[in-house]
């Protein structure tokens, strides 16, 4: 017991803790030393041995990932009100069961009596009960000393338990309102609300901190006293994390083509959820496919994009704006849900070696899936239809290439000439590589996204060319279009 009570001692005065507060770099200290003028202040930390809050997740050393975390001056938490009513409430607890059982069973006097501490003998030495607790003391010392050591057990690893999750805290960290929680279950809680699952205390402004270390005296507590269960819950939640990676992380959210940056602005619970999983990964990058049409049944978004993570800038409220870029395509082969996101078991689709010359193998070579005619984003301008067929695209590179520039060279001059301007600047620079042209030229075509979606299938450079021209062929034989409407 003397083992246990030695870890409640005050990080600042060593003396055992009086009013425990638990500031926010995970240091529990009497709350007279961080009061002022009857609030609470939850940093800085007094201690000068305490290293500065790290706020960033746990991101491997490899991994490329630029984090940003938010700005602390727009996070950092209001001092509290009242003393009485914000003390760390598990450190409380466990501290006064530790040294009641201390009092009712004394244990051997060598490893007891080591404390100096004399403002807290009287709780500490078993020799020296204070007056107050005698009487229950005596009632006790009645009862069988192992049903006494049963009620404490149970007293002690209920208090130690995490209320999210009901199991023993893993990696304890402490709100503001100090109410103490496993730091993934707080983060998961944060995710959807700002409130403390308990108290409903705000945390607003505090989401930023969820990195922050854990309750050092809690932590201490758990090694000591359950250093295999602590173990064995630690290997518990690395798995399931490690099963989560397993699968590809499928955000279903736009359409997206390699080659190409992407700028996600993260706010959705499980997003959250499945970010923080990506950036423990080496290679952060998850799977980005389109919505199925509400039309459409089935799954008609079997193909997608993975996105590599270049950056996370985390905002104060939890929220973050992500910038990644297109690596490759793939093609779902599995799908399932993990806490409420899309994962499944993806196949890289990458283009075939293109060994097309000329027009002498234009018989042999595959001709795209037959397109219906493009839907156009436009409002209804009494347009005539589109034109039944036209006369299949030509298959020779050069040509196509010429006519997509052609058909730049058409929009720059045109009557919006911004449209151009606009639309590389959001998806970068022409490429020069057919391969990526063609999905950047797609990008650009004033059509529907769903239509575009068929891009990716394709495995070959040429052939997506040959689409795109077939587009640029439909909206050029539209009036409307070609007389410089404007594009929705
Ligand atoms: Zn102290
Ligand atoms: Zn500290
Ligand atoms: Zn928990
Ligand atoms: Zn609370």
């Amino acid at each position: 017991m003397a083992a246990l009570l030695e870890l409640f001692a005050c990080a600042l005065c060593a003396r055992q803790l009086e009013l425990p507060v638990t500031l926010l770099c995970g240091h529990t200290l009497c709350a007279r030393h961080v009061e002022q003028d009857g609030q609470l202040r939850l940093a800085p930390c007094p201690l000068s041995t305490c290293a500065s809050i790290s706020s960033s997740p746990n991101i491997p050393s490899t991994s490329r990932v630029t984090y940003i975390p938010a700005p602390p001056e727009d996070a950092a938490p209001a001092p509290l009100a009242s003393i009485d009513l914000h003390t760390d409430v598990t450190v409380s607890k466990v501290a006064a069961l530790v040294r009641r059982r201390a009092t009712i069973a004394p244990t051997n006097p060598h490893t007891s009596g080591d404390s100096t501490d004399a403002e807290s003998e009287s709780d500490v030495r078993p020799s020296t009960p204070p007056i107050i607790q005698r009487p229950r003391k005596r009632r006790r010392r009645q009862q069988p000393s192992e049903e006494l050591r049963t009620h404490f057990d149970k007293e002690f690893t209920s208090e130690l338990t995490c209320e999210i999750c009901l199991l023993l805290f893993y990696k304890p960290l402490t709100t503001p309102c100090q109410h103490t929680f496993c730091a993934k279950c707080l983060q998961r809680s944060l995710d959807h609300s700002t409130q403390c699952p308990l108290c409903r205390h705000d945390l607003a402004g505090y989401a930023y901190n969820l990195h922050q270390p854990c309750n050092k005296v809690i932590l201490s507590v758990l090694l000591r006293a359950f250093p295999d269960s602590y173990g064995e819950r630690g290997r518990q939640v690395e798995q399931e994390e490690r099963d989560a990676r397993l699968d590809t992380p499928i955000f279903v959210c736009q359409l997206t083509f390699p080659g190409m940056p992407t700028l996600l602005h993260v706010f959705e619970p499980r997003y959250r959820l499945m970010l923080r999983r990506c950036l423990e990964s080496p290679t952060p990058a998850f799977g980005m496919v389109m919505p199925s049409r509400p039309t459409q049944f089935g799954s008609g978004n079997d193909f997608g994009t993975m996105l590599e993570i270049r950056s996370v800038k985390m905002l104060p409220d939890g929220r973050s704006m992500v910038e990644t870029w297109g690596t490759h395509r793939f093609r779902i082969l599995e799908r399932g849900i993990l806490d409420g996101y899309m994962v499944g078991r993806v196949e890289r689709i990458d283009d075939y070696p293109d060994t097309h010359t000329g027009p002498e193998s234009e018989t042999s070579a595959p001709l795209p899936a037959p397109v219906p005619a493009p839907h156009i984003l436009t409002a209804d301008l009494g347009a005539p239809p589109l034109p039944a067929a036209l006369p299949p695209p030509p298959d020779q590179p050069d040509v196509l290439l010429h006519i997509c520039h052609a058909f730049l060279d058409q929009l720059r001059q045109g009557a919006a000439p911004w449209v151009v301007t606009r639309l590389s600047h959001t998806y970068g620079p022409m490429p020069a590589d057919a391969a990526h042209f063609s999905f950047w030229m797609a990008m650009l075509l004033p059509i529907d996204e769903y239509e575009k979606a068929k891009m990716l299938p394709i495995r070959s450079a040429r052939l997506r060319l040959r689409l795109v021209v077939y587009w640029i062929e439909q909206l050029n034989s539209n009036w409307w279009f070609t007389n410089g409407c404007v594009i929705a």
